[in-house]
């Protein structure tokens, strides 16, 4: 079989060949040349990273005629016998196969003779973690006495499951995902050698499919030159593993910014009819999304080609991080029910047909001022109810205060260029509030767009030394606009150039009149447009829930 062949032929061979965990490998040669070698190692790490190698190349760096060395020959008897997995002192367990306390028993026994023709008798455990219990037992025993001339070398993809008492016993190495750009750097080596051409965006994507693991990188490989082929383009390797191209979700993308839904669903039967899964698809697009969020706030995306960071840091600008959340939310939402769908291909069209929505979503704060001019017109404010809101008015102060501390980060310098301003013996009047006031909402409007809604439904009662004391009916207003106060008395005194202040106080003459919460028949009297969205966005944004 080919399946091991380049992983095989090209495993390495000394501490210098092993790529990617020089931080093991230096703590590693500066414990054989200072003579502090420990009595058992415990590698952990992903698999494919290089763990069984870095163990063989240790037990070479000890048993080597010239050992403990930091530069194995790889040329004595020792050394071959270790290449070729045949010396009698190395002797290499698989812990998933080799679990049973027979297994430890004899392990033990053996450990009474010494090593045949070597420094030392080295014991390789691979998945180290699927002894059982008593396997685990019966090491520790040997563990906690163990012969001089004998050495553990572990290796586990997961520490958290080997028993502590064995961890604190070993020297610990954590290895590394191998990155994209290292797995490159080991193919480019290899293809020469190979007599092969690749399209350097084919090696990428060899790379990324390996997700940091360099041994299926070069089984991926493997796969590829069975095709027989001398020259690898990025079209071969998007074939043979199925792989959905990124062109694919630049286009969609563009669609969807644009609403264009026929192109939407045609490329979307297109791309299913050349084979891609739908599994594949939903999950590269969630990457795909994930990628324009992280590079929206400004992560450095390493595992994506330049090439294609242009390309999507352009359509990232069609995009706020609260759509691009909403979207993939969205997808991973779709992606969970895939699982059980029935018509998975309709799933994933309406989804996709649901992103197109996206710019209704940028409007979000206006969806929720226009919920709560709504809710504010059919507001049920008697004293009983108000002191407890309902699911949707939580919703909603919850998103206001999110956005209102948000804007706090702001204000400390304003307040500041405020105080320098010189007050003048200037005196606020109603009539020039009243020719300002469009301009001020509009200020307010700009640093707390949620809560500047509220300043059409107050009145002015009077005026006291610049000192503006405004009256509301609506509980709602009254208590955004005054938790809000300070600082509409900042943007006043900035507009003016004189010291502002303003206050609220709740009328209660008009809060019994109200005597229902809007239904959704009512907001879609007051505006269709909001109804339309609500049924649409529904469950994402707010939903009014009435028992
Ligand atoms: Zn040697």
């Amino acid at each position: 079989m080919s399946y091991l062949v380049l992983a095989r032929k090209y495993r390495p061979q000394t501490f210098d060949e092993l790529i990617a965990q020089k931080h093991i490998t230096e703590t590693l040669k500066n414990a054989i040349k200072t003579d502090h070698i420990a009595q058992a190692f415990l590698f952990t790490g992903p698999r494919g990273v290089g763990k069984t190698s870095m163990a063989r190349i240790l037990a070479k760096g000890f048993n080597c005629k010239d050992g403990p060395t930091i530069t194995p020959c790889n040329k004595c008897k020792n050394c071959v016998e270790i290449t070729n997995s045949t010396s009698v002192d190395v002797i290499e367990i698989d812990g998933a196969s080799h679990t049973s306390v027979e297994d430890i028993r004899r392990l033990q026994n053996e450990l009474m003779y010494p090593p045949q023709s070597s420094k030392y008798k080295i014991y390789i455990i691979d998945e180290v973690h699927m002894l059982s219990k008593n396997a685990f037992n019966a090491l520790l025993k040997t563990l906690e006495e163990p012969p001089e001339n004998v050495k553990f070398i572990f290796a586990t993809t997961e520490p958290h499951k080997v028993i502590p008492t064995i961890t604190s016993r070993c020297q610990r190495y954590d290895f590394h995902r191998i990155s994209i750009q290292e797995i490159i750097n080991q193919i480019r080596t290899i293809i020469p050698n190979e007599h092969l051409k690749f399209e350097d965006s084919a090696i990428f994507l060899i790379a990324k499919k390996a997700d940091g693991s360099l041994r299926d990188a070069l089984s991926l490989m493997d796969q590829i030159l069975s095709l027989g082929k001398k020259k690898i383009t990025k079209a071969d390797i998007l074939q043979v593993f199925g792989i959905v191209d990124i062109d694919f979700y630049n286009t969609l993308t563009t669609d969807i910014i644009e609403n264009n839904d026929k192109a939407i669903i045609d490329n979307f039967h297109n791309i299913l009819k050349e084979g891609n899964d739908i599994n594949e698809i939903t999950a590269g697009f969630i990457e795909y999304l994930r990628n324009i969020l992280m590079l929206k706030i400004g992560i450095v995306l390493e595992e994506v080609p330049p090439d294609n960071i242009k390309s999507i840091s352009e359509l990232s600008k069609n995009f706020t991080e609260e759509n691009l959340l909403y979207s993939i939310t969205i997808l991973i939402d779709a992606k969970e029910k895939l699982k059980t769908s029935t018509q998975p291909v309709l799933h994933l069209e309406t989804t996709l047909l649901k992103l197109t929505k996206l710019k209704s979503l940028v409007q979000i704060d206006k969806l929720e001022e226009n919920l709560q001019v709504v809710k504010e017109k059919h507001a049920v404010y008697s004293d009983s109810i108000t002191s407890k809101p309902t699911k949707y008015q939580t919703d909603i102060l919850e998103k206001k205060q999110l956005i209102e501390q948000k804007d706090k980060i702001k204000p400390v310098v304003k307040e500041k260029k405020a105080s320098k301003l010189t007050f003048t013996d200037f005196k606020i009047t109603e009539e020039l509030l009243t020719k300002e006031w469009e301009a001020l909402k509009e200020k307010v409007s700009k640093e707390m767009p949620v809560s500047a809604v509220h300043l059409a439904n107050i009145k002015l009662k009077s005026i006291n030394n610049n000192f503006l004391h405004f009256s509301t009916s609506s509980k709602l207003a009254y208590q955004t606009l005054s938790d809000i106060a300070e600082r509409l008395s900042r943007i006043f005194t900035e507009h003016f150039g004189a010291r502002i202040k303003v206050n609220f106080k709740l009328t209660k003459t008009e809060s019994k009149k109200f005597i229902h919460n809007p239904t959704f028949e009512d907001i879609q009297r007051e505006s269709p447009k909001l109804a339309k969205m609500i049924n649409i966005i529904d469950g994402y944004i707010i939903s009014q829930k009435r028992e």
